[in-house]
């Protein structure tokens, strides 16, 4: 038996090769490389996929986010210094976007069989009377208690944003993320659900405003050509990667069906008293970005998953109240420190074969402490 990789993206990609390879040749042959028909087509297509008037193809998920901070702050929805709720156990990104447009940062630990953030996490309601935006991530694959996080955040006047970058096509009630809040951001890396061959982002919005000042924020604060009515950026997707998404994006269905049903194995398969496997909100569909479980012996469940061949990797191991980077705030997160120490991400990758999959199941059953 070989090793089992976390995630083969080569294997995951040279499924389509040849169909990214044609995309590849009609873009190099069109003779136009930054925003074309490509991202043109790209964002129209991931807006439907969506279920959004708008998408907007940006250079990566962490400028998709901190645009749209900026344009609620040119709006005059938000105001520098405002304070932005955001989940304690998320990866990095999403606390560096709020950061990086001015913002402040307040951590809300989240409900640690989810992952995710709901109306029980302990420290929501407090942190909604003094958070002017709230940016719900979809940790793993599944949504946050959205339409709870929604009537919590209308009634508070507090703005709902998405951090969708796990998410894609996660639904409840047939309605996909992104279209909950009044943006969402999304990131295309490689190992993303939608995974480009290199860095890509997305924003989505039904608000035209918001569309229009985030068209232009990402291409230099211009809407036309050498007028610049603010100080923007330069973050676009550029046209190889759109052509390289849209081939990917008439795929991912598949690859989250692929994603189920292993899930639905492992959650019926792994049977070990020291290993909780995740729990799943009855009315949300999960597309399992992540099979994070949880064991209080994770380091030797690592060790004995490692000789055994299979590769697992932890999201994340050093919570954002941990990091050097934020060590000079006050941010403080026991909760999130403490699932950081007892999370770990098994194998689930679309394209593991059955073999690997009872290889994952077996490793997890013969595991003592
Ligand atoms: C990947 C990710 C991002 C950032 O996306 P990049 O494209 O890597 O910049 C933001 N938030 C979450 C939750 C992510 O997983």
């Amino acid at each position: 038996m070989n090793e089992v990789q976390f995630l083969n993206l080569k294997r995951l990609n040279q499924q389509y090769r040849d169909e990214l390879v044609s995309a590849a040749t009609r873009v190099i042959d069109s003779g136009w490389y930054i925003l074309g028909q490509e991202v043109k087509a790209f964002e129209t297509e991931f807006a439907s996929y969506c279920g959004t008037r708008f998408s907007l193809g940006v250079g990566n998920g962490l400028d998709a986010l901190t645009l749209i901070f900026r344009a609620l702050i040119e709006q005059g929805k938000l105001s520098p210094g405002d304070k932005v709720g955001v989940p304690s156990n998320t990866f990095v990104a999403s606390v560096l976007a709020i950061s990086s447009a001015g913002l402040e940062p307040v951590l809300i630990e989240p409900n640690p069989k989810t992952h995710n953030l709901d109306s029980t996490s302990p420290g929501l309601l407090n942190a909604l009377t003094e958070i002017k935006a709230l940016l719900a991530v979809h940790l793993y694959g599944q949504l946050a208690d959205i339409s709870n996080l929604k009537k919590l955040s209308d009634q508070h006047h507090v703005l709902l944003i998405e951090d969708a970058a796990q998410a894609h096509g996660a639904s409840l009630k047939g309605k996909r993320a992104g279209s909950f809040g009044i943006a969402a951001g999304f990131s295309f890396y490689p190992g993303k659900n939608l995974g480009g061959l290199g860095d890509g982002g997305a924003v989505t919005t039904s608000d035209p405003v918001l569309f229009e000042l985030i068209s232009s924020l990402r291409n230099y604060g211009s809407a036309e050509r050498y007028k610049h009515d603010y100080i923007g950026v330069n973050s676009r997707l550029d046209e190889m990667q759109a052509a390289m998404l849209r081939v990917k994006l008439s795929y991912i269905e598949q690859d989250i069906a692929n994603r189920r049903k292993i899930a639905k194995l492992y959650r019926k398969e792994i049977k070990n008293p020291v290993i909780l496997t995740p729990q799943v909100l009855e009315e949300s569909a999960h597309v399992w970005h992540l099979f994070v479980i949880q064991s209080e012996y994770r380091q030797s469940l690592q060790e004995h998953l490692s000789n055994l061949g299979i590769a697992t990797q932890i999201h994340y191991p050093c919570a954002i109240a941990e990091q050097p980077a934020y060590s000079s705030s006050n941010l403080i997160a026991p909760l999130a420190k403490r699932l950081s120490n007892s999370i770990l991400s098994l194998p689930i990758d679309p394209t593991l074969t059955l073999e690997e999959q009872k290889a994952v199941i077996d490793a997890c059953n013969s595991f003592k402490p």
